[in-house]
């Protein structure tokens, strides 16, 4: 029976990107070696990754004066990194959410942190947008732009007086962002580019080195920049991800990538909307279209058990809601073919038949 991975993340790749990434496993670039056991000084990963950031840079149209970096540590790491190199007295952030949250408490380690906007007391159904609160005076924004745990999402690119930081995790390559808003923009990706190891960070150059504290020398986003390769990357990770963007690109981009998104996330809205036994949590205003979160409609609520079960049993795989919204959840990253979209609306109508 045929799979089709809702997983939140890491999630789902496309099936000729999988296939490329095993035959690398097997002999890489040509060389005879596995990409599993190749030095990453040697002249083929030298490419791979030179051609990763200049894919990366290509397909999201990023400007002059920018970087492209695959670190490890995770978008976790950025909540961390991302003060340590940018804040110098206060930053304001909003609190969107699980992700958001964490990375207002790191920031908090490194200055003074205003949440300027929070939907906490609303289960984050919606996106704040403070925006008229936002001043110069602040070293920088930062805004999670799609909320994977509560499905929000902010789908434009929003003028502010001060630096504008957006984690970008799980909505990177779903839409055409405008870089030139952004000093830096960061993510892990495991969510819509590659297996879980790599951490992108598009970096503004002029922004770096302003701030007067001591940073360790694998934090210096500028170490990475000028020794290219300051430590070892993670290699496989770094080859996936350019064999997903070079998908992209044969695609059509990220024009066409949005069109197909926004496709599939209404299909999907539209039947939670019209099926009795859903709803969804979010504002609808505010939906992402990339994690759908739907709970059973309170008169049916001991049925949610039931349709997992069934929904599972038909091969949908990783429906569950995050534990704390609870229902479900169905991402529907770059990767998920509109069939198998397709494939869990039949399950939710077949169950409303039967009920
Ligand atoms: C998954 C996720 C993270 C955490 O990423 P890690 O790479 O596991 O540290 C951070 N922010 C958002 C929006 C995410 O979806």
């Amino acid at each position: 029976m045929k799979k089709h991975n809702f997983s939140a993340g890491p999630s789902i790749l496309d099936e000729s990107v999988i296939r490329d990434a095993a035959s690398a496993v097997l002999n890489y670039a040509g060389t005879g070696l596995s990409i599993l056991e190749v030095s990453h000084r040697g002249k083929e990963f030298a490419a791979t990754m030179k051609e990763a950031r200049d894919l990366m840079k290509e397909l999201l149209d990023i400007p002059e004066g920018y970087e492209v970096l695959f670190l490890g540590g995770g978008a976790s790491l950025q909540f961390a990194q991302v003060p340590m190199n940018l804040l110098k007295t206060k930053a304001a952030y909003i609190d969107s959410g699980t992700w958001a949250n964490k990375a207002i408490k790191e920031a908090k380690l490194f200055g003074q942190v205003d949440v300027l906007g929070s939907s906490k007391d609303d289960l984050y159904s919606w996106y704040p947008k403070p925006w008229d609160k936002v001043t110069a005076d602040y070293d920088y924004l930062h805004i999670t732009t799609n909320n994977t745990v509560y499905g929000t999402e902010l789908r434009e690119d929003i003028d502010v007086p001060c630096r504008l930081v957006g984690d970008m995790s799980s909505d990177i390559f779903t839409r055409p962002v405008d870089v030139s808003k952004y000093d830096i923009i960061y993510g892990g990706a495991q969510k819509n580019i590659a297996p879980a190891g790599a951490t992108f960070v598009i970096v503004k150059t002029s922004a770096l080195d302003q701030v007067d504290r001591v940073i360790p020398t694998m934090l210096k986003y500028s170490v990475h920049l000028e020794e290219s390769m300051y430590n070892t990357p993670p290699v496989f990770p770094v080859y996936v991800a350019l064999q997903t963007m070079k998908w992209y690109k044969e695609l059509g981009g990220v024009k066409v990538l949005e069109r197909m998104n926004l496709e599939k996330a209404q299909m999907l809205y539209d039947e939670i909307d019209r099926n009795r036994l859903f709803r969804g949590t979010v504002r609808p205003e505010d939906r992402s279209i990339m994690n759908v979160c739907f709970v059973m409609n309170d008169e049916y609520k001991e049925l949610e058990k039931e349709y997992y079960d069934y929904a599972t049993g038909l091969g949908m795989s990783s429906i569950k809601g995050h534990r704390s919204v609870g229902g479900f959840r169905a991402s529907l990253y770059n990767a998920m073919p509109k069939s198998s979209v397709e494939a869990l609306i039949q399950t939710m109508r077949d169950f409303e038949r039967k009920h």
